[in-house]
């Protein structure tokens, strides 16, 4: 019986996740690789099983409570135990307020990136508090400690899932469970195919800020080998963060000015 720590990743099927999945395959975690594209679940699946590695392909919607419940019980089947939780799974659609679409841009983010997390983490707890170990690493972003234009819904979940991270921590560390957020700014993956982003400022991360999914996932086995309470990257991100918190008009200020006036062309 092999007892190498079990790590379940949702999202596991294209960017962070993925690149997650191979960093924590070489590091010979036995891996839960959950997302709605199966071919691609399986396909990264089959290359970490040809390294010798162990991983479970399961198709699963997180925006569907069902599905969880399904998920998180395939991987107990599987594998027996989950040591290791990563809510990963998320996308941002990123327009003004009055054009996103009640049900389709609204709900759904606040479905998968919110939700989500929040329903995963309900279904794998008990059984982390049965081991009385665990650790939970749930995605966040920068635009859940700072919000910008055209970013309302995706920050709301991002801000909330660093509410639910922070407050879980203090609910289960007596169980010798640990969470930590993860905090990155922009990230080369697909998830700007789904944004819908036509910007006319040019202001987006610069390119010397930006990561990649590799960058990321080396942070989350950093997490994984000393749990934290956050973690912030690229590292110059926190000066941003800093200057949010001290100085809100003036960001306010800029913004407006340089993004929110140039877009809508006021
Ligand atoms: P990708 O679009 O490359 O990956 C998103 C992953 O989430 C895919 O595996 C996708 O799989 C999965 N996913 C989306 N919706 C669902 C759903 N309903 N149920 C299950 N899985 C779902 O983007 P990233 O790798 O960049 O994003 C990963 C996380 O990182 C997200 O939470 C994102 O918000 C966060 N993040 C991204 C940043 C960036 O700049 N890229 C910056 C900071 C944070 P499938 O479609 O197969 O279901």
């Amino acid at each position: 019986m092999s007892s190498s720590p079990v790590m379940l990743i949702t999202g596991a099927s294209s960017g962070i996740g993925e690149a997650t999945a191979r960093v924590f395959g070489r590091q010979g975690y036995r891996l839960a690789l959950a997302a709605r594209r199966l071919p691609r679940l399986e396909a990264l699946a089959g290359e970490i099983q040809a390294q010798g590695g162990q991983a479970l392909p399961v198709a699963a919607d997180v925006a569907n409570f069902q599905e969880i419940e399904r998920l998180v019980g395939a991987v107990l089947d599987h594998f027996g135990q989950i040591d290791l939780l990563f809510n990963n799974a998320g996308f941002g659609r990123l327009d003004w307020l009055d054009n996103l679409h009640p049900l389709d841009d609204i709900e759904a983010q606040l479905r998968v990136n919110l939700l989500g997390t929040i329903w995963t983490t309900r279904l794998v707890l008990p059984h982390m508090i049965a081991r009385r170990k665990g650790h939970i690493i749930n995605m966040s972003s920068m635009a859940g400690l700072i919000a910008t234009p055209t970013y309302t819904i995706y920050a709301a979940s991002k801000f909330a899932v660093r509410g639910f991270t922070e407050a879980l921590r203090r609910e289960v560390s007596i169980y010798g469970i640990r969470v930590s957020g993860i905090y990155p700014g922009g990230v080369s993956t697909e998830f700007s195919q789904h944004t819908g982003v036509h910007q006319k400022s040019g202001l987006t991360t610069p390119s010397a800020l930006r990561l990649s999914a590799e960058d990321v996932a080396q942070a989350v086995l950093s997490l994984a080998r000393r749990p934290r309470r956050s973690l912030i990257l690229p590292a110059p991100m926190k000066v941003a963060v800093w200057l949010n918190a001290l100085f809100p008009a003036l960001v306010d200020w800029m913004i407006e000015r340089r993004f929110t006036r140039v877009e809508r062309g006021l």
